[in-house]
């Protein structure tokens, strides 16, 4: 049995989960643990301080940028309560552990699923980190629905369960995207990648379609932050990153491969359409000047990047085609940069 104080925490703990999601994705604030501690104490309403700040930059429609994100966490979590983080993520572990308690309750009867939920729980103390909470979700989902399958008299009560496991399992999968996104420009990561691109290479095989890989590399990158600081380095990856994003079509994937290198994966492109997106790109990022400096007046100068590109062959895997726009950014390079070749 579940005590009532645990049922009453793990309530809240849902609750909370349930508002804050939401509203940090209206608010296009990316779901990181630092973001969700915030927003998890701003509706749990336990640090009036914070409270007022976040009511504050709401009615003055301040938008929650990365700097504004993290200042919230600085001031008014990491300082003053850094054992808040701690209970966030345990209360979220409790939320779960809890349902696999109900779970278990509608269920003593069937023996097999019982020794599998005693496996999940202890799976479960061992996980510390979302990603690895989501797969024993999933464990327990394909459980629920071998049962269903097996047992006609459970069906009601087990399917209202199925909603919740479901419900919470994509509560987690928003909170995992924060695994493959890449804190400092909010792309997918290189992790995002390798599976978009296994995904991408499946679907051109199995559709008959093309697809094209582009390798961007910013040129001479390593001065700026000679010259102007690795602060200034970080927004000149900010602003490529942007640049990107806004210069590709809806279906198109970008991400943050390492470093100040980018991908940018083309579904349904041939080869000499890709080069004209390539060629778009590059123009897009070299055409505006950053500027830095208290009245920023400094300018930065010219930011360009050098554009490998590849296209998908018969017999390709993910890593002949990464190679071959590898080789291509290597020419770029020597060619003089600022250039695409493939
Ligand atoms: P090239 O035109 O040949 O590409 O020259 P480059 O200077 O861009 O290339 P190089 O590989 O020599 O330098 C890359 C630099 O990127 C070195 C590293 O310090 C810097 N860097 C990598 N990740 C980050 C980051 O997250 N922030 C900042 N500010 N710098 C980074
Ligand atoms: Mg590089
Ligand atoms: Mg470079």
């Amino acid at each position: 049995m579940i005590a009532a104080t645990e049922n009453k925490e793990l309530d809240f703990a849902a609750q909370i989960l349930r508002l804050a999601v939401p509203q940090m994705s209206a608010l296009g604030i990316p779901v990181t643990p630092e973001n969700y501690t915030v927003w998890y104490e701003y509706f749990a309403k336990s640090n009036l301080d914070l409270n007022r700040a976040i009511d504050g930059f709401l009615t003055n429609n301040v938008a929650f940028t990365k700097e504004v994100n993290t200042s919230l966490y600085k001031n008014f979590i990491q300082e003053k309560t850094p054992e808040i983080i701690e209970n966030v993520h345990l209360e979220t572990q409790i939320l779960i552990n809890s349902l696999i308690s109900k779970i278990a309750q509608i269920n003593h009867g069937t023996a097999s699923f019982s020794a599998s939920l005693v496996d999940f729980g202890h799976q479960l103390q061992g996980a510390s980190d979302v990603t690895t909470l989501t797969l024993l979700v999933d464990g327990v989902v394909d459980e629920m629905q071998n049962l269903l399958s097996n047992n006609q008299t459970m069906e009601d009560s087990l399917n209202a369960m199925g909603q919740e496991v479901r419900n919470l399992k994509s509560e987690l999968e928003n909170l995992s995207m924060a695994a493959l996104t890449d804190q400092l420009t909010s792309l997918h990561n290189r992790r995002a990648y390798e599976m978009a691109i296994q995904d991408h290479i499946h679907r051109a095989q199995e559709q008959q379609s093309r697809c094209s890989l582009l390798l961007i590399d910013i040129d001479r990158f390593k001065q700026f932050n000679d010259t102007y600081g690795h602060q200034v380095g970080d927004k000149v990856l900010a602003y490529v990153a942007l640049a990107l994003r806004q210069s590709v079509r809806g279906d198109d994937f970008v991400a943050r491969y390492g470093g100040e290198e980018f991908v940018v994966l083309l579904p349904n492109t041939h080869f000499h359409h890709a080069l004209q997106v390539a060629e778009n790109l590059r123009e897009r990022v070299s055409e505006r000047r950053l500027t830095v400096g208290k009245d920023r007046k400094q300018s930065l100068g010219a930011i360009t990047v050098s554009i490998g590109l590849a296209s998908l062959q018969e017999g390709d895997d993910a890593e002949t085609l990464f190679n071959r726009a590898d080789k291509a950014l290597y020419e770029a390079k020597s060619d003089g940069r600022n250039c695409v070749r493939g």
